[in-house]
Parts: structure tokens; sequence; C-alpha cells
């Protein structure tokens, strides 16, 4: 094609000229979640759980989102991948992360058996947005919606908050600060904005302890209407505790 002779495309992986930024070959080489995996939170069952798909975070635990999936687990690759979205400026690798979106949507029945959704990209920080001049959440969601021909909603903000990062907190400091850098715009808050379908599915890079997916959905479900909310991330972090 001219357009990617003009423009050749490198992938971010392997570096080999091709017609993606993300070749099939390392886009198929990305290890997946291992299974089997919780039907609820989308985390490995570890051997020796009495239910094989009820993961031991779960029990007991309240998340409000129905599920969540995730396409790759965390390695090198898929690590490389996220950071190159989220910290190199590299918003390009938006569309083959959104296509691996899009062939976990075909693969998770409760996604692909339901047709009335929406998208809502988790939203980021006013600071980071001006740093890195997109919401990578936003931009993975941005391409599915296309690739899904799915309706976008924009009814969360990201507060302020004083922690810099969550990649340094240990999951029970994740949820309370979760619980208060999220909130409602006011437009939604008052009712005068509806989500436009009543499944919403919240978009983000990285799902680590559950505790911005759960934050998100727990505002998404105080919504008039709103009867499922899902979680898709291209990657997932961490094992630890949700507590
Ligand atoms: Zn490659
Ligand atoms: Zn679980």
């Amino acid at each position: 094609m001219l357009i990617s002779w003009l423009y050749p495309r490198y992938c971010e992986l392997c570096h080999r000229q091709g017609e993606s930024d993300l070749c099939p070959e390392c886009a198929e080489g990305l290890e997946r979640v291992p299974l089997p995996i919780c039907l609820h939170c989308g985390s490995t069952v570890d051997g020796g759980e009495p239910d094989a798909h009820s993961c031991a975070q779960c029990r007991g635990r309240d998340f409000a989102f129905d599920f969540a999936r995730s396409c790759c687990a965390r390695t090198k690759q898929s690590v490389q991948l996220i950071y190159g979205l989220k910290y190199h400026r590299s918003n390009y690798l938006a569309r083959p992360l959104a296509e691996l979106l899009a062939r976990l949507w075909d693969e998770t029945p409760e996604l692909a058996d339901v047709k009335n959704w929406c998208l809502v990209p988790v939203p980021s920080e006013r600071r980071h947005l001006l740093k890195r001049g997109y919401n990578q959440a936003e931009e993975l969601a941005r391409v599915l919606s296309s690739l899904r021909r799915l309706p976008m909603c924009f009814p969360l903000q990201r507060l302020r908050t004083k922690a810099e990062s969550q990649t340094l907190l240990s999951a029970g400091e994740r949820k309370r600060n979760a619980l208060a850098a999220y909130s409602l715009c006011s437009s939604f808050a008052s009712g005068k904005k509806r989500l436009p379908t009543p499944c919403a599915v919240i978009v983000d890079d990285v799902y680590t302890t559950g505790a911005t997916a759960h934050a998100c959905a727990r505002l998404l479900k105080k919504l008039p209407g709103v009867q499922r909310v899902g979680v898709l991330t291209v990657m997932r972090a961490g094992r630890r505790k949700f507590v």
C-alpha cells in the first residue's frame, strides 16, 4: 500500500517493518492471563481454591463491577507496550492495543452476548493530561469505539489527589485513594445527562488491584437505568489483595 510505503511502521516489540505498530506475531505471543480465571474479577484462580471460577480476592469482597477481563498478563513485553502508551507519548500504540481489546470482546460471552454497551474511559488527572497530551484510557476507548461501533461516554471525572502515583501504594491505600479520586461529572450527578445505554464498559490500560475499576463502577451504578458495568483492560498487573 502506498501509505505504508510512505510511512513505514515498525513493531514496537521486535522492530520489524510491517503494517502495524505491533506485528501479528508479537500480538499473538503476548502471554494471556493464566487460566482458570475468576468469572467475576478476571484474575487467575489459584490451584486449591474450592471454586475453580472464583478467586480468593473476590470472596467476601464486593466489587461494584459485574465482571472484569484483561487481554494479557504482566510480562516484559506487555509492560513495554503499556509504558510506551502511557509514558513515552506513544499514543499510536492505542490502535494495536485496542485491537487486542476488540478480540477479547469477541471471546468474552458477557460482552459479546449483550448489544447495548457504551464505553467509559477511566478519566485521568488534569496534570497528567497536560503532561502527556492525552488520556491513554480514552485513546484506547476511542479506537475500540470505532472498531465495535459503540458509543463513548464521559460521566466520570478524576479529582486531584495527594498521591503522585498509585504505582507504589499498597492495595488498601489504593482503594481509599481511588474512592476519593473519582466522582461523577456534575451534569451526570444532577441527572441532566444520562448514559446512552444501560450497560457500560469501563476501559483502562491496566488492572492492578481492582481499586480504580471498583471506584468507577460504584459511581456508574448510581446513575439511573444502569444495569451492568464491565471492565476491560489491556494488562493485568498484580495479584495483590483488594483490602
Ligand atoms: Zn513484532
Ligand atoms: Zn476474583
